[in-house]
């Protein structure tokens, strides 16, 4: 998965800061992956490396069925930021897991089994997240549950003809990212909201990599108007952590079943999650995305290449060339790291610290591995 990077040229990673990581012999990357997006505050900020210090040092672990102070202000934080009534928290520890307990909570609650999900979908990689995954590559071999429906992401049409009475949920990314960085078109998901009124399904909005303000506002579904039933978040809640949760409204929480986890809620990744919100917030990262993104945008615009889209620090750039060999010059030649989607586009999540500098440094750099 990370290997074509620096498959020939073996580099240690020994430190990050910021926007940027180091070698161990001192060489400088850019970090515009952020890291899986994971680094959404830049990487070890000082106040998320002082939370989880100090965290360390009082509490590393406790069950969690005895509360903790940290773990209480993480749900009442998330809980607040939830959209909509989705102010009901289930912690975990990666993304995948968040979507597992989502889809679980809308199947106790409804009765019903069956998943609705997109065409390039990625969703994780257990399998229930799994079976909602659409790259074959990611399915092969492993006799994937097939209770999931796939519709053409975007087609409001095949939503609707999909999604009955006997649905579950229909989950979705409002900007698929693996799947090559593709947002929702105006209005899809208004539909898919509707949709689910009308049936009773439950409406589960995956926003692992559009979440934490990378889009221009805290939940990308914030900008389309819509609020889920759920919403997954993971990657950058704790700056590395493995932390993640699932928001959930209380008709899914009421009737959620029994499910559990030994790491749920620990101290030191509430710890984290608690510092890196607070940066986001206290930085106004969203406000940023949304500004440095447009800048990003145009610019990009402005190259030789087949597209540019999604929105605020999340962008995919359509190549002519392999998106692979392009990152490899990129990181190689130029320090800059960026992440691809699919074959032919080079994917932007950088941290949500950078500048118009950081920005013009990578449109520099594409233009000439282009
Ligand atoms: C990364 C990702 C996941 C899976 O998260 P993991 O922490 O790797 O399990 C799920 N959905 C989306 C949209 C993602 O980007």
């Amino acid at each position: 998965m990370s290997g074509f990077v620096f498959g020939e040229k073996p580099i240690q990673i020994a430190g990050g800061d910021g926007v940027h990581l180091h070698s161990e012999s001192g060489a400088e990357f850019l970090d515009f992956g952020a890291s899986y997006a994971c680094a959404p505050a830049g990487h070890c900020h000082p106040d998320v490396v002082d939370a989880v210090q100090s965290q360390a040092a009082d509490l590393l672990y406790v069950q969690g069925s005895y509360p903790t102070a940290t773990r209480t202000a993480l749900y009442d934080r998330l809980a607040a930021l939830g959209p909509g009534d989705c102010s009901n928290v289930w912690l975990c520890n990666s993304g995948t897991e968040a979507n597992e307990a989502a889809l679980k909570f809308a199947r106790h609650a409804t009765g019903c089994e069956k998943v609705v999900a997109a065409k390039r979908a990625f969703h994780g990689r257990t399998l229930g997240a799994l079976a909602a995954t659409w790259k074959s590559e990611y399915r092969e071999g492993f006799a994937v549950p097939e209770h999931v429906e796939f519709v053409d992401y975007g087609d409001p049409e095949a939503l609707r003809a999909a999604v009955d009475d006997e649905t579950a949920a229909v989950l979705l990314e409002p900007i698929q990212g693996e799947g090559g960085v593709h947002p929702a078109p105006e209005g899809y998901l208004q539909t898919a909201r509707e949709v689910c009124d009308e049936t009773g399904a439950a409406l589960v909005l995956d926003e692992i990599q559009t979440g934490l303000g990378r889009t221009g506002s805290l939940w990308a579904c914030e900008r389309a108007g819509v609020e889920p039933d759920a919403l997954t978040v993971a990657k950058g809640l704790g700056s590395g952590l493995p932390i993640a949760a699932t928001l959930v409204a209380d008709w899914l929480a009421e009737d959620a079943g029994n499910h559990g986890s030994t790491f749920s809620g620990g101290p030191v990744p509430c710890a984290a999650a608690l510092a890196t919100l607070d940066v986001i917030e206290d930085e106004d990262l969203a406000a940023n995305a949304a500004d440095v993104g447009g800048y990003l945008r145009d610019e990009l615009a402005a190259l030789p290449v087949r597209d540019v889209r999604g929105a605020g620090l999340m962008l995919g750039v359509e190549v002519k060339r392999g998106a692979n060999r392009a990152l490899r010059d990129l990181a190689m030649d130029h320090g800059v790291l960026a992440l691809p989607a699919g074959r032919t586009v080079v994917r932007l999540l950088p941290p949500l610290t950078v500048d118009e500098s950081h920005a013009d440094e990578v449109v520099g750099a594409l233009e000439a591995v282009l």
